[in-house]
């Protein structure tokens, strides 16, 4: 059994080594501006037989209690320090001052399915690929560990797998998908934060929920253009951008700094 993260490493980054209460006291604060990216997903495809997966996180829903987090390392046998999805923790400030209010916002993590993935074309073997459902995978058959894909993910959401010395990754669950399930994190969320869902099916939930958040609806560094195939309500522009896999002097105001990958 692993211990439940406190907060906030990246899907592919390390272990945590607090408890979330304790941790909470000691959030720094993100106070520089909001960087507003206003770009919004790719649109939505059109009506079409074929699935092509993704997932709706509503941010305002998630109350951070790490219940996905930890489903989906029992259901998919995740190396102790490593996480396929993990809720990073963040303190935010609102206002200057005496004015000022500090608040904490919870950023749902995992890969991103992007339909414009920079792991894909990296890989020296094509062992990592894009399936025609949308979902990012990886053939363990072929993959030699190089790392060269955890490396290019602008989004931490990979790592070199310990046991298995492959890389290890979100795949959607699609042993459950394909089984009629939801991914476990899904079946998992007791704020019902994730939907999870055919964007080709404009009566699926996950495109009206998407439909009704139209002009809310984000991406994560949507400047990349990755083309996530994950989006988010009620996401604070300030965590937009905030993810690891670039470190840059931006990322300072995090909760948090990963010091290896995959454990
Ligand atoms: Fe690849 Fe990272 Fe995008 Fe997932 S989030 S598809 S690992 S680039
Ligand atoms: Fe390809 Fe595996 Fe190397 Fe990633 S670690 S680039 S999947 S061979």
């Amino acid at each position: 059994m692993h211990d439940l993260p406190c907060s906030s490493p990246g899907p592919g980054g390390d272990a945590p080594d607090c408890r979330r209460r304790a941790f909470l006291k000691v959030l720094p604060a993100i106070t520089a501006g909001a960087a507003s990216l206003a770009a919004l997903p790719a649109e939505a495809a059109s009506d079409n037989a074929k699935p092509h997966w993704g997932m709706l996180v509503d941010a305002r829903q998630c109350i951070g209690c790490q219940a996905c987090t930890v489903a989906c390392i029992m259901e998919n046998v995740v190396p102790e320090g490593s996480f396929r999805t993990v809720v990073s923790t963040y303190a935010v400030t609102t206002g200057e001052g005496a004015a000022a209010v500090t608040g904490t916002h919870v950023l749902p993590r995992l890969c991103n399915h992007c339909d414009n993935p920079p792991c894909v074309p990296v890989c020296p073997v094509g062992a990592t690929f894009k399936r025609e459902d949308g979902a990012v995978l990886v053939d363990g058959e072929r993959c030699v560990g190089c790392a060269y894909c955890v490396q290019a993910c602008p989004y931490d959401a990979r790592f070199i797998n310990h046991h298995t010395g492959k890389a290890d990754k979100c795949t959607f669950c699609s042993h459950r998908v394909e089984a009629g399930l939801l991914p476990a994190c899904v079946e998992t969320c007791v704020g019902g934060a994730r939907v999870f869902g055919d964007l080709n099916d404009p009566k699926s939930e996950i495109r009206r929920l998407m439909a009704d958040a139209q002009d809310e609806l984000k991406v994560l560094k949507p400047e990349q253009g990755t083309r996530p195939q994950v989006f988010y309500i009620g996401l604070d522009d300030r965590l937009q951008g905030k993810v690891d896999g670039t470190q840059t002097p931006a990322l300072s105001g995090l909760t948090w700094q990963p010091k290896s990958h995959g454990g």
